[in-house]
Order: C-alpha cells, then sequence, then structure tokens
C-alpha cells in the first residue's frame, strides 16, 4: 500500500480537517457569476484517492459544485491526446500570464499565455472536435470527463450555466478579442465555442470525483479506480507542468513556492492537488481569497503538505 498505516494518515486529515473548519472563516464567494454568490459559504469537504485505490471522503461529501476552471487541465490534457501538442501549442502558449485570469493579454505571438486562464481554455474549446455538432461537443466532452471521475457520469449545474451566460459580458469581449488577434483556427464559430466553454465550466461534480481527477495525474494517467488508461505519460508531464506553473490564479507562484504540488482551483471553490505517485486530494469551499482560491482549500492543502511531507522536492 502507498500510505502504509490508512487509520493514522485518515486520523491525522480528519484532525487537520476540524482545525481548518474552527479556525478558517476568511474569504467570500465569487460573484460575478450569481449563481455562486448564492451558495452556502460554510459547505466543506475533503477527499483523498490514492494511486492504489484507497478512498477516505469527509464533511458535506455529498455538496456538488460547478467544476469551473479545475475543468481546464482535463480540457488541456484531452486536446493534447486528440491533436498532439504540437498542434495545440500553435494556439495556445505554456507561460504563467502573470495577469488575472479573465485578463486581456495575449503572448508576443498572439497567443493566449497558457490553457489554464480564461483565454486560453476559450481557444482550446475551439479546437475540440470541430466535426461535430454543439450537442455532440458537449456530449464527448462530458463522457470523456467521465472516465477521470472513475466512470461516473457528472452532472450539470443549468441555473449555473445561464447565470454565466447572462454575465459573460467579459469572456465574450475576450474571446472576440482574440478572434481579431487571430488566435482561433480558421472557421471556428466564436459565439459556439464561447457556450461550449460556459458549459464546461457548468459540468458539476463532488469532491469524491474531483478528487479521482487529482489521482488520475498521480498516477501517470491511470484512473486508480477504474484501472483504465486515460492519459499518456507525455500528456500527464505537460499537463503537471501547467498546473505547477499556472494552476492557482495570479497565486500560482507564491503556491508553488509555499506548497510545492501541482493544483488546480475554480471559482466555485474546490481545488485540487496532485501529489505524484501517491495520491490525489481535492477540497471544497466556497469563499474565495481575492486571487480567486478557496481559503480554507489553500490552508488545508497547505498545512497536508507540510504534515506529510509532499512538496515534489521533498522526495528523495
Ligand atoms: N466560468 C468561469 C469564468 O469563465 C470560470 C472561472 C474560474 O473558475 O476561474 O469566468
Amino acid at each position: 500500500l502507498i500510505v502504509k498505516d490508512w487509520s493514522k494518515f485518515i486520523e491525522k486529515i480528519t484532525i487537520l480537517f476540524q482545525n481548518v473548519q474552527r479556525e478558517v472563516h476568511e474569504g467570500k464567494n465569487a460573484d460575478y457569476i450569481p449563481e455562486l454568490s448564492t451558495v452556502d459559504p460554510e459547505l466543506f469537504s475533503v477527499s483523498i484517492c490514492t494511486v492504489d485505490g484507497q478512498q477516505f471522503d469527509i464533511g458535506d461529501t455529498d455538496a456538488e459544485f460547478s467544476i469551473q476552471s479545475a475543468s481546464k487541465p482535463m480540457l488541456y490534457s484531452l486536446a493534447l491526446e486528440r491533436y498532439g501538442p504540437k498542434y495545440v501549442h500553435e494556439y495556445v502558449g505554456m507561460e504563467p500570464s502573470g495577469a488575472a485570469f479573465n485578463s486581456f493579454t495575449l503572448n508576443s505571438e498572439n497567443k493566449p499565455h497558457n490553457a489554464c486562464i480564461n483565454a486560453g481554455a476559450i481557444v482550446v474549446c475551439g479546437l475540440m472536435y470541430p466535426e461535430l455538432s454543439v450537442a455532440e461537443r458537449f456530449k464527448k466532452l462530458n463522457t470523456e470527463f467521465s472516465a477521470f471521475l472513475g466512470g461516473e457520469k457528472a452532472g450539470f449545474n443549468q441555473s449555473v450555466y445561464l447565470s454565466e451566460k447572462d454575465t459573460a459580458h467579459r469572456n465574450k469581449a475576450l474571446s472576440y478579442f482574440m478572434a481579431s488577434n487571430g488566435a482561433f483556427p480558421k472557421n471556428v464559430d466564436i459565439d459556439e465555442t464561447l457556450d461550449f466553454y460556459l458549459q464546461m465550466c457548468s459540468i458539476e461534480v463532488n469532491s469524491n470525483q474531483l478528487a479521482k481527477v487529482a489521482a488520475t495525474y498521480a498516477n501517470y494517467g491511470v484512473c486508480p479506480t477504474t484501472g483504465s488508461t486515460i492519459l499518456s505519460y507525455d500528456t500527464v508531464r505537460r499537463t503537471a507542468q501547467l498546473l505547477f506553473n499556472c494552476g492557482m490564479y495570479d497565486y500560482s507562484g507564491r503556491w508553488a513556492n509555499s506548497t510545492g504540488l501541482p493544483a488546480k482551483s475554480g471559482v466555485s471553490g474546490c481545488l485540487y492537488i496532485v501529489v505524484p505517485g501517491v495520491l490525489g486530494m481535492a477540497v471544497y469551499s466556497p469563499r474565495l481569497a481575492s486571487h480567486g482560491n478557496t481559503v480554507r482549500g489553500i490552508e488545508f492543502a497547505h498545512r497536508a503538505a507540510e504534515t506529510f511531507g509532499w512538496n515534489i522536492f521533498d522526495v528523495v
């Protein structure tokens, strides 16, 4: 077993969970998507899935949340698998942007800086399944995502989707700004692509499922609970680079500096971290810090990484 003393391990996780729940109350729900502001800010859950399939869930593990930006690494991985890194990186860079996730910045080649910021994810959405109809594209993505979730079908939050669509002025402007800079392949329908992106962000999961996504990356592309190979080693390595450098918004450098793990957060308050070769962990708590990351999630993941020596540079 990868975690030798499982009961001791979950006992420590439980104590960390209770401490963070008692001590950490800062931050506030995202409100630029109105539906997210109405979610109970006290919800808190942590889920763990090891590379050999042991699982532990604590807190409000029934709570479902829209996946938001936590979908972007999966999207990037699927694009790499399907179209290859050469083609994908003709359209999106691999550098941190040093700017907010929704900012109007392109690199010197007029490409979005990376696939984790909105601009990059919208462009990658534009690359996906061009031969399919709108309905088939979403169905295909949903099916491919479910392989990461241990084969479970993801939900869809219709009100979050409508709320995002209603207030997507910035993402819309961003898409047209990119189109005017030639950032999309020819023949890509910009409105359809943006809609596909918003649908992807509204896919609904729980922390148990998100932990399996992280565990699939930690297990080098094989989902630990189903044993199916979802991604090649090359894709996992490239995605881990993206997570490590760009996964935590404009806090990514500080995160890598202090916690030292590939991770991705989303504005619904979700976060997953990848401990390569060991486990995946997901945290959900809607209150965010100003950079867009869940406050309890950051605190919990940081304490856990310290307690268990998970920084990737700690490995001897
Ligand atoms: N749907 C959100 C947006 O595009 C996702 C943002 C996020 O989670 O970072 O604004």
